[in-house]
């Protein structure tokens, strides 16, 4: 079912997802995502998503959420593009109102609903963004820097930034 990620389950469809022990799955591409696409230094690529719904203790809808992306962020210390590589892997259990996520069963992350409905894209979305890194670096000072490095070996000159201002007039 294409594009499913992308509608609103009401409360009862979500019920019904749950008692079926339905399965969302497919691909949504990271542009489409407006909140994270901004977080991005770009946004082409997509994520592998995976939405398994069942039911707890006979009431509490439940989701297994499994999202893998590589998302293209610049690095803080060199400024150059990294990946950042998200495998998510998230209990969620679906919840009305905030006072109801506290008698939610422990094991789960409480998902409150907004206006009883879901969008399963927004809820990857949400994963991403917490996913994110508060400052992202490359994991090894020796990776940092390496576009420039490059540069300077194939053109056997000091290197010079794209953002550098024109030299002549
Ligand atoms: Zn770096």
């Amino acid at each position: 079912m294409p594009g499913s990620l992308h509608n609103w389950y009401s409360l009862s469809w979500l019920d019904m997802l749950a008692e079926r022990q339905s399965v969302l799955s497919g691909r949504i591409e990271l542009k489409r995502l407006a909140r994270l696409r901004d977080m991005l230094h770009a946004h082409d690529g997509s994520v592998t998503v995976n939405l398994r719904f069942g039911k707890r203790d006979g009431a509490w809808v439940i989701v297994n959420l499994e999202c893998e992306a590589t998302l293209a962020l610049l690095c803080q210390r060199c400024l150059e593009p990294m990946l950042h590589t998200v495998a998510a892997r998230v209990e969620l259990g679906l919840v009305e109102s905030a006072s109801m996520a506290s008698r939610l069963p422990e094991d789960y992350e409480p998902v409150v609903l907004e206006g009883d409905r879901l969008m399963p894209a927004r809820l990857i979305e949400d994963e991403l963004i917490v996913s994110l890194p508060l400052m992202p670096k490359h994991a090894h000072t020796s990776e940092c820097g390496s576009l420039v490095r490059r540069r300077d070996e194939s053109t056997g000159e000091a290197w010079t930034l794209d953002c550098a201002p024109p030299t002549s007039h």
